[in-house]
């Protein structure tokens, strides 16, 4: 690496595409105002992204290295993380930036979920594990929804104003996927606390040395004197409760260390700065916790926390891809090899950048066009989340009603998560093909990227997990409604005439690949009525999901186009030519070409796995576990 580049940082944000997608593609400033929004405004969006990009390509992108190459220590239930990540929390918190998050009524500043999860995509691309420690206030803004006043007061107010740690803790060595087999028991002590019992695994932030406390969410089993599952077997025997690291008095005070204690910090392939803990409760002493709400409903109040998880483990991975894509495209520009493939025969013609290869643009379009239509698919979701936001407050103008915003918000997200996290994980791998050799050592930041994003499909449900909620869950619970209405969205563009004339083929590959999804909908909605059709479903969930996702991003990216060519267009006016600066007719011939690119290259395969899926048979189950 060279000198200038080290102190340019590993972490290449894209500001010009977080502010095309915001203000000029779903306009979420038109938000702005209004309702819990009423604060912000559009100079202030622009400068709390400025502020953040710094702060992400500066302490935040500063951890990154040391926070893969010191290991986190454990000492007594205690886990000390690298020092620059507590810088970077240090920065965070000092600079109020937890607030973008939180409501009106916690101190927030009134920002609409699409801007910040824009700033959580730029520090998740400076330092994804520094951005994941800073989860508290943003659970205690979830768990506000929940909890009683008392309870309030006790817990969630210190969690923003103390900036305590959270944790959202489910798993156990034999409960992952399979949460409703959690074994851990919590039984009344009749003061109004419980003491839980038993073991949780890889449990995020589960301790760590910024804060002066931490909150732990946890499922958790409520049984009786008897030791009998007061509400029975599976997730809805679970209730949720709030296990504190130190116990916290009435009066706000902290006391004693409480029975919730990290036993182990995994040693992981990536994101090692992140520490991912074994939780053992009520081991040596009680580990006392609250009931959230005073109700037994445990799954569906994690839910809120999950979903928010999920929309930040594909905004990570969303903000991976761009930066290692253009970690490539410097690269790229910068490194010399070989002719040009048309003067490939003259021994003494000059030597080019890879940028000018055939096989190199090949790659660097892929990229490109997934970094950028995965930003889409993630505002997109985000600018549902504001609607949603404003319907809620009942300040909303929108057509589409809450309920059908809150249901198109669901059907997104396991594209978000799914998609985004596999699409991520292979694609940092062409990155890192690109840097050649160089890609594989560590003075260059994809390697690392790799394995960072790798957990991506994994927590928060894996890929198989997001394709069977998104057909038995999202699609099948409303019949396939909130689908319908997207999938005519789709339609809507594919038959009209965006693009003045000149994205005609992309449209039509679009009414194709539309044709396709709807053909494996249907195949797959007629499979549930044949005998071991539900297996021949099951063997196709994860493909749809890709599938679905593909034809979502192909229609935001021509969206998108269309955008960029109402631009170009109305430069060409003389009165107006002037106004657009080089870089932005670039970004926008840039944008035209991403969504010709995945079009004409990603689209079409959607017709092959029609055909595999449609032609799914059973003998993948009906084969013997001996012959795999
Ligand atoms: C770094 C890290 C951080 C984490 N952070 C947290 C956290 O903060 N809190 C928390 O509670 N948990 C956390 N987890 C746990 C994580 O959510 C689980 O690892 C994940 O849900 C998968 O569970 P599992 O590892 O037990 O895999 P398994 O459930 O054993 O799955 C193994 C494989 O089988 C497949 N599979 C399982 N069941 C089915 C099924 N019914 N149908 C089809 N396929 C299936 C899966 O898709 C997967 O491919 C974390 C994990 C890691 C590694």
């Amino acid at each position: 690496m060279t000198s200038a580049e080290e102190q340019m940082g590993h972490y290449r944000s894209n500001l010009r595409d977080v502010e095309f997608n915001l203000f000029e593609l779903f306009a979420t400033h038109d938000h702005y105002g209004r309702g819990p929004f009423a604060p912000m405004d559009l100079g202030t969006a622009r400068q709390v992204l400025r502020e953040v990009e710094r702060l992400a390509s500066g302490e935040f992108a500063d951890a990154f290295v040391e926070g893969d190459r010191v290991p986190l220590t454990l000492s007594n239930g205690e886990v000390t993380v690298p020092a620059g990540i507590n810088r970077a929390l240090d920065a965070y918190f000092g600079g109020e930036w937890h607030r973008l998050q939180l409501p009106d009524h916690l101190g927030g500043y009134g920002a609409p979920p699409s801007l910040s999860w824009a700033c959580s995509a730029m520090l998740a691309g400076g330092n994804a594990a520094a951005l994941m420690y800073t989860a508290g206030p943003f659970f205690a803004t979830i768990a506000d929804r929940l909890v009683t006043d008392e309870q309030r007061q006790r817990w969630v107010v210190p969690m923003v104003e103390r900036h305590w740690g959270g944790t959202m803790v489910l798993t156990e060595p034999d409960a992952g996927s399979d949460v409703g087999a959690g074994r851990t028991t919590a039984i009344d002590a009749g003061d109004g606390t419980w003491h839980l019992a038993g073991l949780k695994r890889f449990i995020t932030n589960g301790d760590f040395d910024w804060p002066e406390n931490i909150v732990h969410l946890v499922l958790a089993r409520p049984v009786g004197p008897d030791g009998l599952a007061l509400n029975g077997p599976g997730t809805k025997g679970l209730s949720l409760y709030i296990v504190p690291k130190y116990w916290v008095d009435a009066d706000g005070s902290l006391q004693g260390r409480n029975g919730a204690v990290v036993t182990k910090v995994e040693d992981k392939m990536g994101l090692k700065a992140s520490s991912t803990c074994e939780l053992t409760l009520g081991e040596h002493r009680p580990a006392r916790g609250v009931l959230v709400g005073d109700v037994h409903d445990g799954i569906r109040q994690m839910f809120r926390v999950i979903e928010y998880a999920r929309m930040l483990v594909g905004t990570k991975a969303m903000e991976t891809l761009s930066t290692g894509y253009l970690n490539a495209l410097d690269y790229a520009r910068q490194r010399v090899q070989g002719a040009d493939l048309a003067s490939a025969a003259d021994k003494t013609a000059p030597r080019v950048a890879i940028i000018r290869h055939p096989d190199v643009r090949r790659m660097l379009l892929e990229q490109k066009a997934h970094a950028e239509g995965l930003r889409a698919l993630i505002f997109f979701t985000a600018s549902i989340q504001d609607r949603i936001r404003l319907a809620e407050a009942d300040v909303g103008d929108d057509d589409t009603g809450l309920q059908e915003l809150a249901k198109l918000n669901d059907l997104l997200l396991p594209l978000v998560k799914g998609y985004a996290s596999e699409k991520s994980y292979e694609l940092l791998a062409q990155s890192l093909q690109v840097l050649g050799g160089s890609g594989y050592c560590r003075d260059y930041p994809v390697e690392q990227y790799l394995r960072d994003a790798k957990i991506d499909t994994l927590y928060e449900g894996t890929t198989g997990i997001q394709g069977m909620d998104l057909f038995f869950r999202k699609i099948g619970r409303d019949q396939g409604a909130a689908l319908a209405g997207l999938l005519a969205q789709i339609q809507d563009l594919a038959k009209g005439d965006a693009g003045n004339g000149e994205l005609a083929r992309e449209r039509a590959l679009l009414a194709d690949a539309l044709g396709e999804v709807q053909q494996m909908l249907a195949a797959m909605v007629g499979n549930l009525s044949e005998e071991g059709g539900l297996y021949r479903v099951g063997l196709n969930t994860t493909p749809f999901l890709m599938s679905l996702s593909e034809l979502v991003v192909g229609w935001l990216l021509l969206r998108s186009a269309e955008v960029a060519l109402d631009a170009l267009k109305r430069a060409q006016d003389p009165a107006d030519a002037a106004a657009l600066p080089d870089a932005d007719r670039a970004f926008y011939e840039g944008k035209v070409a991403a969504a010709r690119w995945f079009a004409a290259t990603v689209l079409p395969h959607l017709a092959a796995r029609r055909a595999v899926l449609v032609a799914t048979d059973l003998a993948a189950m009906a084969l013997d576990d001996a012959a795999f």
